[in-house]
């Protein structure tokens, strides 16, 4: 399923969707908060072959999945008392801080890039955030998943499941942890 498509209708706001998915059994449930943000940023792909070489920006939209199991007919297990895997609204205050002061129109560029590191670096005032990898979105999204919501979920409960990223209206990326 693609995140965001689904309508959960109500009072709901736009970009955020809950889902329940039913797992092996009729009692195990998988269920699903997910938010949405968005931000703008620049980067180039470091020895891309063709034109995604050139220093660009995209419109992206980050969709954040927040997991819980839950293991009986009431739906309740695995949630809070007032049946959520989380606000939808923490979603939002844990990591759009860090997204405005980070990514948010600025460049993300490959560390090993010095080219356009060095180039960027002559305007002091131009927001920067190195990665450890080739900023594609495949690698971005492994980055929030892996190394960033750990560090902004600790001491929540709250555990991220997968995170997809869409670069344009065409193609996104999504990273999950394997189920065993
Ligand atoms: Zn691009």
């Amino acid at each position: 399923m693609s995140a965001g498509r689904g309508s959960a209708g109500g009072a709901m706001e736009m970009g955020e969707v809950s889902s329940l998915s039913s797992g092996k059994q009729d009692s195990a449930l998988t269920v699903s908060a997910v938010r949405r943000l968005q931000f703008c940023a620049g980067h180039r792909v470091y020895k891309h072959e063709s034109k995604c070489a050139n220093l660009h920006g995209h419109n992206y939209v980050l969709f954040l999945h927040a997991t819980a199991e839950a293991d009986d007919a009431s739906h309740q297990d695995g949630l809070d008392s007032l049946g959520r895997v989380v606000d939808f609204g923490k979603l939002k205050q844990l990591f759009n801080p860090w997204l405005e002061d980070n990514w948010d129109h600025g460049f993300i560029l490959f560390k090993e890039d010095e080219e356009a590191v060095a180039a960027l670096s002559r305007f002091p005032e131009q927001k920067l955030f190195l990665l450890d990898t080739n900023p594609t979105a495949e690698n971005m999204a492994r980055f929030i998943l892996k190394d960033l919501a750990p560090r902004l979920l600790e001491g929540s409960g709250v555990k991220l499941t997968k995170v997809v990223l869409w670069e344009t209206e065409n193609c996104f990326a999504e990273v999950e942890y394997a189920r065993s």
